[in-house]
């Protein structure tokens, strides 16, 4: 996929004027919240389960190599092939290759970021090879021009109900529907064709157990099971860093995936698929292929950045942060939205190319309370930023007003006084009210909002004062 998150700023700005997204993004703000709040009060244990999972998670990743060659040895036990690729490029070859040799003309799709990274579906289509998307928000997207997704789990959650509706009638060459039963009818009959006369289907992976060589996959919608089991020949691409060791602790990670992505105790379908179909068997493949993914994944292992690979993809601390709450996900510019994508996305796709990521968060910390496996998205954000200062990658007049303020932070009595002026400075542009309309030094701050202005006396005036009165009592 193409990477736009070097636009960042730009793509915020747009965001922010796009109407009808912002209508989109009201409506869905807030529903995930809710519901996650709630699912994690019938689980006895949420803390320890938490801690559980991001054990299991390190314990993996620690020793990521180990891991993989037992997931690869089991799954040819199973009649499965295991491939490697190294980036996206070797993802489409690989691909490509398998579908040649089984003379494949149609595929059908379940969800997989790791296809929208590779940019599967375009080279899919430059090979004559039909890609068809049927997870119904990838559906939805891929029917309108290919757009990108711009949530994880919820990939049209910037949609609203009358663009879908048009949308459909447009391409369906239907009589224009409103009520979602009806969408999602219509959806399902044109789907279903393409389900059974598919040659291969491709689905990504949850979860790769080592003690197996199984794969798990977790879908609403039922459209796994069917690009899985239908087809001759299933394809599952994932990364590298989804495997786990047991079965025991799928289900450790199974407790808190749906409750944090969707709120859900459990999600509508949950499959664990094992090996090719066996001869006594009614359904199933073939021939199964695992495509494991490295794209960047081994360089992250060992790094400063390593617990960010415990990541199981629930999209819990996107849902949570009021920055992609207010921009949605598309203004991010790649693959991965939120406060993970500010992080997979300089890691994967260059620190150079999303300058503006890292600083994509309040820091608030919304993001590292949610996550079901503790990853400090908080302290990783702010480590991306160290490095872009250590490589000055910063602009320049940043760089040079941070060493101001540096130099004049190491000199208290200068501080104080250009604290001083400051305050009265934007008292000044004030003008006698609360709030300030422009500031001419950052004007970007005030395009959409005031910035209020200071109150009262300054925090070292108040401590001054407070601590004179404590020396006098
Ligand atoms: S970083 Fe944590 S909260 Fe965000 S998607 Fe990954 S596991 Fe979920």
């Amino acid at each position: 996929m193409e990477i736009k998150s070097m636009h960042f700023k730009a793509n915020v700005s747009a965001k922010l004027a796009d109407a009808v997204l912002q209508g989109n993004l009201k409506n869905a703000k807030g529903k995930f919240v809710v519901k996650r709040a709630e699912a994690i009060l019938d689980l006895d244990d949420f803390e320890g389960t938490r801690d559980a999972a991001a054990a299991i998670r390190n314990k993996v990743i620690d020793n990521l190599d180990l891991w993989l060659e037992g997931f690869e040895q089991k799954a040819r036990d199973t009649g499965a092939t295991v491939l490697w690729a190294k980036d996206g490029a070797e993802v489409c070859r690989l691909v490509i290759d398998i579908a040649r040799k089984h003379g494949v003309k149609k595929v059908t799709k379940s969800k997989s970021m790791l296809s929208e990274e590779a940019g599967l579906n375009q080279a899919l289509e430059a090979a004559g090879v039909q890609p068809v998307e049927t997870d119904l928000g990838e559906y939805i997207l891929q029917i309108n021009d290919n757009e990108p997704p711009s949530h994880i789990i919820a990939p049209v959650v910037h949609k609203g109900l009358d663009e879908v509706a048009d949308l459909f009638h447009k391409v369906h060459g239907t009589p224009r529907k409103t009520d979602i039963p009806a969408l999602t009818r219509e959806a399902r009959e044109v789907l279903r064709e393409h389900f059974v006369t598919a040659d291969m289907g491709i689905s990504g992976g949850n979860f790769l157990v080592a003690e197996t060589g199984s794969v798990a996959l977790v879908t609403n919608e039922g459209n796994g099971r069917m690009v899985t089991t239908l087809p001759k020949v299933h394809v599952v691409i994932t990364g590298i860093e989804k495997v786990i060791p047991t079965l025991e602790d799928l289900s450790t990670l199974m407790r808190l995936l749906p409750r944090s992505a969707t709120g859900q105790s459990i999600s509508n379908y949950f499959s664990i698929l094992t090996g090719v179909k066996k001869p006594e068997e009614h359904d199933g493949p073939e021939h199964l292929y695992f495509v494991l993914v490295d794209a960047g994944r081994a360089d992250v292992v060992g790094s400063d950045f390593h617990a960010m690979l415990r990541c199981i993809r629930c999209g819990a601390c996107m849902n949570h942060c009021p920055v992609y709450q207010t921009i949605g996900g598309h203004a991010y510019g790649w693959v991965y939205p939120g406060p993970m994508g500010s992080v997979l996305t300089p890691l994967y796709a260059g620190i150079e190319n999303s300058i503006d990521l890292p600083h994509a968060a309040t820091l608030c910390n919304q993001c590292g309370i949610v996550c079901p496996v503790r990853i400090p998205l908080p302290d990783l954000l702010r480590k991306l930023r160290e490095k872009q200062t250590e490589r000055g990658l910063r602009p320049l007049t940043e760089r040079i007003g941070l060493r101001l303020w540096a130099w004049v932070a190491l000199r208290p009595a200068l501080y104080a006084l250009g604290a001083r002026f400051g305050a009265r400075y934007l008292k000044w542009l004030a003008n006698g009210s609360d709030r300030i309309n422009v500031l001419p030094t950052a004007p970007e701050w005030t395009q959409g909002r005031d910035f209020p202005a200071p109150q009262g006396k300054t925090f070292r005036e108040l401590y001054a004062q407070r601590r004179n009165a404590a020396s006098r009592a």
